[in-house]
């Protein structure tokens, strides 16, 4: 039986809406997926910091981009194809090793805010940053002036430090300028402390409990003081370093602080990308 050409066009038709409807529910699907964890990753970068965050509901979050592209392919490994947006992008602070991948990342994906302090740097690739920015029209908001950003239901941002204007200040390193912050989900925090050296300075006037902390400095000696550690007393200590890195980071001094506090230590220069997962009650370690 040979078909007509109305009869194929109808055929076509419906073989066309039965793929458009099944790509549709298979989409809304992944979307409306609740009970999802949270997803927190270290992704292995080498010497530097890239941490990417997956939300309940699908909000995606990037704290720094460490010092080449590889995490790009960090994320493309880790977020759906279909999903290029990033909901909050944080530069915690302006050294190579935390903003270089991050030039790319504003190319090649969605930003819709970018949070960064006032402190800035002369360095060619700060400059392809800010640069970046503008042309692709992107909101920034100052960690200075903000207490918290709300991410959505049951999320919030905790900014920590800095809490005033530090541009025209005398920081001694532009570590010191770098975004502290707690992510609270639920019952469950995450400190970031990106490179900062004087976070013994926010002990005393600050909450800093943490059930994951993300280990200052890339386990330097000179962050990650007895006091604040025992402050934050972490379940889970996330260490970004790459391997076998000169600066011997991390010091066995961290090491054996962390230990003190009973931390679980998990180190990107040992285990590569690093996942924990948490369901705003408790937190586990995934290994993929
Ligand atoms: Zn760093």
């Amino acid at each position: 039986m040979r078909l007509r050409l109305y009869q194929k066009i109808i055929i076509g038709f419906y073989i066309i809406c039965f793929l458009v409807f099944g790509l549709s529910a298979w989409i809304i699907y992944r979307q409306t997926n609740f009970n999802k964890p949270l997803l927190f990753y270290a992704l292995d970068v080498g010497q530097g910091d890239a941490l990417l965050i997956r939300t309940p509901q699908n909000n995606t979050i990037l704290i720094d981009g460490g010092p080449d592209n590889s995490v790009l392919y960090g994320l493309g490994d880790k977020l759906p194809f279909y999903d290029r947006e990033i909901d909050l992008l944080i530069l915690t602070h302006p050294d190579s090793d935390h903003v270089t991948g991050l030039v790319e990342i504003l190319n090649r994906h969605n930003v819709r805010y970018v949070m960064a302090t006032s402190v800035v740097t002369s360095s060619a690739v700060f400059s392809q940053w800010v640069a970046g920015i503008k042309k692709n029209k992107i909101e920034v908001v100052s960690a200075e002036e903000l207490d918290k950003f709300y991410i959505e239901q049951d999320l919030t941002l905790e900014i920590i430090y800095p809490r005033e204007k530090l541009s025209s200040q005398d920081l001694k390193s532009i570590n010191n300028s770098s975004i502290v912050a707690r992510l609270i989900y639920k019952d469950v925090a995450i400190l970031l402390t990106g490179d900062l050296e004087r976070e013994e300075k926010l002990v005393g006037n600050n909450f800093l409990k943490a059930d994951i902390l993300k280990v200052g400095h890339h386990g330097a000696e000179n962050a990650n003081s007895q006091k604040f550690i025992k402050a934050v007393s972490p379940k889970f200590a996330v260490i970004s370093a790459g391997r076998d890195n000169r600066f011997g980071h991390p010091s066995q001094a961290t090491l054996d602080r962390l230990n003190g506090v009973s931390a679980q230590i998990l180190r990107t220069d040992l285990l590569g990308d690093v996942l924990l997962a948490t369901d705003g009650n408790s937190v586990w370690q995934v290994t993929e």
